[in-house]
């Protein structure tokens, strides 16, 4: 089995551990800080993820500015990983009643619920432990669990995916997003009687998308992987819009403008891309879940990264 350079491994780990943001502010972590400031070393208890404002402020030079020291960093860290763990552990506790007070047919769904999560973590394993073209098999396997899918098993895929979506920025190949974004497809649902758990649903689903066109935009300029990011923010609005959830297609416009504001950031992302961006973010309101009418030099870029 081909393993991951302890450097890229703790990477992973450390996008678990701080649920991909910031601990600092909790925006999108765009930054692996090594808080001795030493990159060579890449303990995990030496990494930190923080946001391009905050990694700046962490590394500035100059004594007369303000600036994070590696204490306050640490700091940070530590209760930000207390809040990630705690909000994961309220996730986990949806179906805290007692057995005896469910009736047969909820009792059938807790078992199978039961079943199904303890395959998710076999396949969670052998996905961590794969390469590549192995952890997109390993994905396919998520098909088997269709058609039985509850809000419950729904909720815990997605949140898997999220963590798959942050390999974007590790140079994760086409092949795998289009697997996350049909696996995506398959476990987001709308249950107009549970808007709730629709909302945790379509959350979950708005931070895949984010890091996959985000993350595809800043590290890994794969076209194809913004495609498919993008086209996840499309089909959660027209479910939202369709259903009147506004609080879910509110999420998405909050997505796009953070993804445009990309733009006046940095000012050297490429054209394209923040081209490709704006003609989706046109298209939202039209029907049906095809790609927009790209011009050919995107065309190009995507084929070239298929
Ligand atoms: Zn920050």
């Amino acid at each position: 089995m081909k393993r991951r350079n302890p450097s890229k491994e703790n990477e992973a780990r450390l996008m678990v551990l701080s649920d991909s943001k910031c601990c600092v502010c909790g925006k999108r972590g765009d930054h692996i800080h090594h808080v001795d400031l030493d990159s060579s070393n890449n303990n995990l208890e030496n990494l930190a993820l923080l946001c391009w404002q905050h990694h700046e402020e962490a590394t500035r030079k100059s004594s007369m500015s303000k600036k994070l020291s590696p204490r306050a960093v640490l700091k940070y860290r530590e209760l930000y990983y207390e809040a990630v763990t705690t909000k994961r552990k309220k996730a986990l506790d949806i179906s805290n009643t007692y057995l005896k007070s469910l009736n047969s047919e909820q009792l059938f769904q807790t078992v199978t619920d039961a079943v199904l999560l303890f395959e998710l973590e076999k396949i969670k394993d052998e996905f961590y432990g794969g390469d590549w073209k192995e952890q997109e098999e390993t994905l396919r396997k998520l098909n088997w669990f269709g058609e039985r899918r509850s809000y419950r098993v729904s909720y815990e895929v997605l949140q898997f995916l999220e963590y798959v979506a942050d390999y974007t920025r590790a140079g994760m190949p086409s092949g795998l997003a289009m697997a996350v974004y049909s696996r995506f497809e398959s476990f987001f649902f709308v249950d107009t009687k549970k808007k709730k758990q629709t909302i945790e649903l379509g959350e979950l689903s708005n931070q895949i998308a984010f890091a996959m066109v985000y993350d595809s935009i800043i590290h890994s300029k794969n076209f194809t992987i913004t495609a498919y990011g993008l086209l996840i923010l499309k089909s959660l609005y027209i479910d939202a819009k369709h259903h009147k959830i506004a609080a879910l297609t509110e999420q998405v416009l909050d997505s796009y403008k953070e993804i445009l504001s990309l733009e006046s950031r940095h000012g050297d992302y490429q054209e394209e891309a923040m081209e490709m961006v704006k003609k989706f973010k046109n298209d939202l309101e039209t029907h049906g879940l095809a790609f927009p009418a790209l011009p050919d030099t995107i065309l190009q870029l995507m084929k070239a990264s298929a």
